[in-house]
């Protein structure tokens, strides 16, 4: 690297010796920080809320170095709002319809900053007991809260533990169900051991595979369809078992989504639990999206069968009010977990542990450093209760169930899945196209269109213009998904800050774009 200037670094200088945890320092820059962001909120909706610059913007702002010397908030925070805010895609936009929600609120953030601003390294009990107790309290509660069945729970013998996302808490599961397979039929099988999902299933699950050593030829993907609503087909899995035990290979482990990403379909899972337990295998339960819903009474037959389930998850930082990360995962046998994960070195021995009467979740989990999460899920819980949080969640179903209303009763347009929660499905329908097109027409910047096939393509061509349009138009931002060739436009409500008002505006939106798109065909 370049030279080191060794004397300028042994000059005395004020600002340098300047504690870097002042703690006068600290308020003040920290009240700051806080005025500012207070302020981003206020003014969030006049920035385009899919950001608009272009790959490697920022490097044409920024020094080609980091500076020698220090510089004042002052200056770092004018940076931020001219050039870190231009390149952000605004997730707390009261039009962010995007992917799945990630809610924020002010609860999350503070619980977040709470626990950065300890910034302790809860590795086991001992590294900071209240990391530990409190994670296990916080995760009764909300078990307790989504009626899971006791066995879930530490006081009936299982256990929740906070992992950053899904993918991790996926992966950590695949290795316990893996593991004690193969405690049973020798790990020399470990090429015969077969994972199942739908098509519909979250890569998650297909990474967590990879990661594990499951042989990619093992990894079964069961076909959906539109006529069931994209829900994993129970005999189709049970027949995919029976032909691969036949063919001398080991059944171990099938994930059921209460909520795919695509379309929200929601897998049959007591079915699953049936067909799974004949074969001794592990299932897991991914309702990263739904899971939080499953707290109003009214939502929580979605995961009726969760009994029959060996582990659950569902993510605090999607539609929660829980800044990522907080994937909340519970066990019915943690233990098997623990088997799979825990080291024991002799820096990390201490009494509590060898009391066993502690939790210490680095044994649950990948890495061996752990954050503080459980402080923020716990101010959530406490800062809204479970009536303010369920009466949230129902508005956003209700305001999705308006967009759903709109768009159905408007012929041009076409519902392509079931709305269950806060997530719309839609797409310009087939007629509006079709109906108003001649046959061996070309479409404006769409191409030929000749036959059936063609129809399919130009449909869904359409359907693409009509989603890129409305997001360059930087007023709102939503996604697609493709099912069973189908090109579809996600609307999925649950940003906090989303009002009433804003789903008619984005109808309107929806609405002006499609017109102006179908005047061209
Ligand atoms: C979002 C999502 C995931 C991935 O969650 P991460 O926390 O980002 O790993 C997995 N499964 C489903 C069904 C999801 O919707």
């Amino acid at each position: 690297m370049g030279s080191f200037d060794l004397n300028h670094s042994l000059k005395p200088n004020s600002d340098n010796l300047e504690n870097l945890l002042d703690p006068e320092e600290f308020r003040r820059q920290g009240h700051m920080i806080i005025d500012f962001i207070a302020d981003y909120y206020k003014t969030i909706e006049k920035y385009p809320v899919l950001t608009q610059v272009k790959p490697g913007y920022l490097r044409k702002r920024l020094p080609k170095s980091a500076q020698y010397n220090p510089e004042p908030i002052e200056t770092i925070l004018h940076d931020v709002q001219d050039h870190i805010i231009p390149g952000l895609t605004h997730w707390q936009s009261p039009s962010h319809f995007a992917f799945f929600p990630s809610s924020g609120s002010i609860a999350g953030f503070l619980g977040e900053m709470l626990a950065t601003g300890f910034n302790v390294v809860g590795f086991n009990w001992m590294s900071s007991p209240v990391a530990s107790e409190l994670e296990s309290i916080v995760m009764d509660w909300l078990g307790e809260m989504l009626k899971l069945p006791e066995s879930f729970l530490f006081s009936g013998g299982g256990g929740g533990v906070l992992h950053g996302t899904t993918c991790e808490a996926v992966l950590c599961t695949l290795v316990a169900a893996r593991d004690q397979m193969l405690s049973k039929i020798g790990r020399e099988n470990i090429g015969k051991l077969v994972v199942y999902a739908s098509d519909q299933t979250h890569c998650a699950i297909k990474k967590a595979a990879q990661i594990a050593g499951i042989e990619p030829k093992n990894f079964r993907v069961i076909t959906t369809s539109r006529s069931t609503s994209f829900s994993l087909p129970p005999d189709l899995l049970r027949s995919t078992i029976r032909s691969d035990i036949e063919a001398g290979l080991f059944p171990s482990f099938v994930c059921a989504t209460m909520g795919t990403t695509s379309t929200t379909a929601v897998d049959p899972l007591p079915s699953i639990c049936d067909v799974a337990k004949d074969y001794g295998m592990w299932v897991h339960v991914d309702a990263a999206y739904t899971g939080s819903c499953c707290i109003c009474p009214e939502f929580r037959h979605f995961i009726d069968g969760v009994e029959g389930a060996n582990s659950f998850s569902f993510n605090a930082h999607k539609w929660f009010f829980t800044t990522l990360d907080c994937c909340c995962l519970w066990l019915k046998d943690p233990s098997a977990l623990i088997k799979s994960l825990s080291t024991n070195p002799e820096y990390l021995r201490n009494k509590a542990t060898d009391s066993k009467q502690v939790v210490n979740y680095k044994d649950w989990q990948i890495a061996l450093s752990r954050r503080f999460r459980a402080l923020k899920l716990w101010l959530v819980l406490r800062s809204y209760g479970v009536e303010k949080l369920r009466d949230t969640l129902r508005r956003h179903v209700e305001m999705a169930k308006t967009f759903e209303r709109l768009i159905a009763a408007d012929k041009r347009f076409e519902i392509v899945h079931p709305r269950y929660f806060g997530l719309v499905c839609f797409r310009i329908s087939p007629t509006a196209i079709i109906d108003h097109k001649p046959k061996n027409k070309p479409i404006q910047n769409v191409g030929a269109y000749n036959d059936d096939r063609d129809d399919q393509k130009c449909i869904n061509e359409i359907n693409h213009k009509l989603l890129e349009s409305i997001n360059a138009s930087g007023s709102m931002y939503i996604t697609h998904a493709v099912v069973d060739k189908i090109f579809l436009l996600r609307f999925a409500v649950g940003a906090t800050l989303t009002e009433e008002s804003h789903i008619f505006m984005a109808w309107k939106v929806v609405k002006q774009h499609a017109e102006d798109i179908l005047k061209d065909v």
